[in-house]
């Protein structure tokens, strides 16, 4: 028998609101009922928690549309939390830009700005503490959410290790800005925030076990297990861009070893084939588009379009090796759902290749029941991620 029977049961108390509020968040608009059916829970549970959070103001309700031709008594009340009860700050430190987003309770973008990258670690403290001095005399602040690439533990608050350089290893990043701000401050990899905010914000549509697949100048894959993501020991999981693809092939750009997914796709390998097909006098219509100046990401799509072959080709060989991965995650982990997000699939041609490379590697069931689906490109969807994973620490898990 528990010796502590008062402690057990209010740990049970406490648990449950917990799990009230992250299935109203992710769920509403949801009634009391719906809640104590899904959670296994007494109605009454449900509603003296619910109580509670509607006198905090953290919750707000509303009638249901009563249906047409309904014989009428009381239509249900829907539940979900009060927009207006707290903001959060997200920040990403992206490969080509910092994207900053202050949001309300419910993922809303208040207010948003980009800058320009940085590459030097005291730049960036001094950077962000002047973008983000003007939020942060806002009520109801509760904190500020960074998403930076490489390893980053969420749980120490120090970059690990950073692909940005030496001078970022081992620093304790959310202790230093913190210091600076004077605002709780949690980080985490960029992806990983990213994916977090996709199940956070879009609870909805997502499944209990998904992964998300980003294609920038990395690749990275994340999985996100019941609202969790996935972190690893070493901060490291969902690393896709440095499984082997192709033993003792081409340098990897970002870790220098041979034959990583990034020698041979994602941005970075495309810009270099595509600049290699150039300095051989191919790739005529991509030559046309960009003159003199080196390509970049957008050109070459333009050219895939437009038709050019050379690019079609590098594009093509691209989404085979990005495919391939996609089919060993998935034949690996039998996710529901897979999300894909980048740039270069802004094009319906680029996202048929993907699915056709990958499809034709499925194994067994997956072929026909995992669902993969396109998000459209967000330029401050790293933000989102990092304002979302302020809100589900301080607003659902903490009391
Ligand atoms: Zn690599």
């Amino acid at each position: 028998m528990d010796g502590n029977k008062t402690g057990g049961l209010s740990e049970v108390r406490r648990r449950n609101r917990t799990h009230i509020r992250e299935i109203i968040y992710r769920r509403a608009p949801i009634t009391r009922t719906e809640i104590a059916h899904e959670l296994g829970l007494t109605l009454p549970t449900v509603t003296t928690s619910v109580a509670q959070m509607l006198e905090d103001g953290l919750l707000t309700e509303t009638l249901m549309a009563e249906p047409a031709g309904s014989a009428g008594g009381r239509p249900p009340l829907l539940l979900g939390f009060n927009p207006e009860a707290g903001r959060a700050l997200g920040v990403e430190l992206g490969p080509y830009e910092t994207a900053v987003v202050l949001t309300d309770l419910v993922g809303n973008p208040v207010a948003q700005t980009l800058l320009p990258a940085v590459q030097e670690y005291d730049e960036m403290l001094e950077q962000l503490e002047t973008a983000l001095r003007p939020y942060l005399n806002e009520d109801k602040l509760m904190g500020v959410g960074l998403g930076l690439p490489g390893f980053v533990s969420r749980e120490s608050g120090e970059v690990r290790t950073s692909i940005l350089g030496r001078k970022w290893d081992n620093r304790p990043i959310a202790g230093d800005l913190s210091q600076r701000l004077g605002v709780p401050v949690m980080v985490d990899n960029n992806v990983r925030m990213r994916a977090g905010g996709q199940a956070l914000f879009h609870g909805k549509e997502t499944e209990n076990l998904f992964a998300y697949l980003f294609v920038s100048k990395g690749i990275a894959c994340p999985l996100m297990i019941r609202g969790r993501v996935l972190s690893g020991s070493t901060s490291g999981a969902g690393e896709l861009g440095h499984m082997v693809m192709q033993p003792g092939g081409r340098i990897c750009p970002t870790c220098g070893r041979r034959g990583c997914l990034e020698s041979l796709t994602g941005e970075t390998a495309i810009l270099r084939d595509c600049t290699e097909q150039r300095q051989a006098g191919r790739a005529r219509t991509l030559a046309a588009i960009c003159g003199d100046q080196p390509p970049d990401i957008r050109a070459v799509l333009q050219a895939q379009q437009a038709g050019d072959p050379d690019i079609a080709e590098v594009m093509e060989n691209a989404l085979r090796y990005l495919g391939l991965a996609l089919a060993n995650v998935v034949n690996l982990i039998s996710p529901a759902q897979v999300l894909v997000e980048g740039y270069l699939f802004r094009y319906e041609s680029n996202k048929e290749l993907l699915l056709k490379y990958a499809r034709s590697h499925f194994y067994g069931l997956n072929e026909q029941q995992v669902q993969i689906r396109f998000l459209e490109f967000n330029r401050y969807g790293g933000a989102l991620g990092a304002a979302a994973a302020v809100i589900e620490h301080f607003c659902i898990q903490g009391e």
